[in-house]
């Protein structure tokens, strides 16, 4: 087993005295209390203290713990269940924790924070998908977006009901006590008032606008600003535009995500822009100048004499500036040889006589030839 020693866990000596031990619980108890303690690991370091503290609090516990040190409660020790054999039932933590500190402390009456964090939740978010064409993702643009989404009712402002009384089923604490079985035995636990929903108030009539629920379903219209250069798996939050809360809590967030859509010729990759340029075998054997698009305008390219299939020629700052980076990225003219499928004769006669000059004297060529030998 490894467990701490209890007199560890409390930070106490062997030799505490019954009135050391309660002082060391009771400062740990309020530090460690899962209601006002929202660290990770809060809560087993509150069931570890509540554990020492329940053993060295009873003198016949903590003599045979003494004695027999956490072996004492193993195995059917002080009976089955628990943490290793340690009997839960003889313990009521709520019970400690009021004797301590009075009705203020425990489940039942510490730390309101849980309940009023619970009663206040906020309202849900919202995604949306929303398809672009490549030119409003390059360029950015406006787009209305429609979503049905939970609002605060109008008729009522929310409350769900007119002529307010104080919640009878709470008594107005908005909370209410239930007996629950814990590792420490029956604990009285916290939990919404489910009358009122932890307003701790409720109406004499109720709205039948939202039907008592405060909040009403309706579609809604947004013009987005999509900023320039978004890409698919980009997204947009818009903050506090989500849906209503249920429980006056701020509302949530809408998340706008983005698909686009191909453009014929321009293809993405990052903030770079591939362009395939259809070129002749003569364009690309004699060079040329040739006019191509970019995404702002026409340029005129300039194909070098001798230039091969698939080569790219960079334009510099001619691509897309996304919205999390300074620089715009270039765009790449890419040189694709479309060979002839149809010739008229004097082409063909033509192009007979080149083949019979044997102009190619590329190495890819004379290596070829060595092989075949
Ligand atoms: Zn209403
Ligand atoms: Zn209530």
């Amino acid at each position: 087993m490894d467990k701490k020693d209890y007199y560890e866990v409390l930070g106490v000596s062997k030799n505490a005295t019954d009135e050391e031990i309660k002082r060391a619980f009771r400062k740990l108890a309020k530090q460690y209390h899962p209601d006002v303690n929202k660290e990770p690991g809060a809560a087993e370091k509150f069931k570890e203290i509540g554990e020492a503290y329940a053993v060295l609090s009873d003198p016949t516990k903590r003599q045979q713990y003494d004695q027999f040190g956490h072996a004492a409660f193993q195995n059917g020790g002080a009976g089955a269940g628990g943490f290793g054999g340690f009997d839960a039932s003889d313990i009521n933590l709520d019970d400690i924790l009021n004797d301590l500190f009075g009705g203020s402390f425990g489940f039942g009456g510490f730390g309101r924070s849980r309940g009023s964090s619970q009663a206040r939740s906020r309202g849900q978010d919202e995604r949306v998908l929303l398809n672009l064409t490549f030119e409003e993702a390059v360029f950015g643009c406006e787009k209305d977006i429609k979503l049905n989404l939970d609002v605060t009712c109008p008729k009522c402002d929310g409350k769900g009901g007119f002529n307010e009384k104080t919640c009878r089923t709470c008594g107005g604490a908005g909370r209410v006590l239930e007996q629950q079985q814990t590792i420490f035995g029956y604990m009285q636990t916290q939990k919404v008032c489910p009358e009122c929903r932890g307003k701790g108030k409720s109406y004499e009539n109720t709205c039948d606008e939202c039907r008592g629920k405060g909040i009403i379903s309706k579609n809604k219209t947004f013009t987005v600003t999509i900023p320039e250069g978004v890409d698919d798996g980009y997204q947009l939050r818009l903050s506090g535009k989500g849906n209503a809360s249920r429980s006056g809590g701020s509302a949530g967030d809408i998340y706008v995500e983005f698909k686009i859509a191909k453009h014929p010729l321009f293809e993405r990759d990052g903030d770079d822009i591939y362009l395939k340029v259809p070129t002749t075998i003569t364009e690309a054997t004699l060079g040329c100048k040739k006019e191509i698009p970019t995404l702002t305008g026409n340029v005129i390219l300039e194909i070098k004499a001798g230039t091969q299939h698939g080569t790219k020629l960079k334009l510099k700052g001619k691509g897309i500036k996304s919205p999390n980076s300074l620089m715009r990225g270039n765009m790449y003219a890419v040189i694709d040889i479309i060979v002839p499928t149809k010739i008229d004769r004097k082409q063909k006669d033509l192009l007979q006589q080149l083949a019979s000059t044997e102009l190619d004297n590329a190495t890819e060529f004379k290596t070829f030839k060595k092989y075949l030998k």
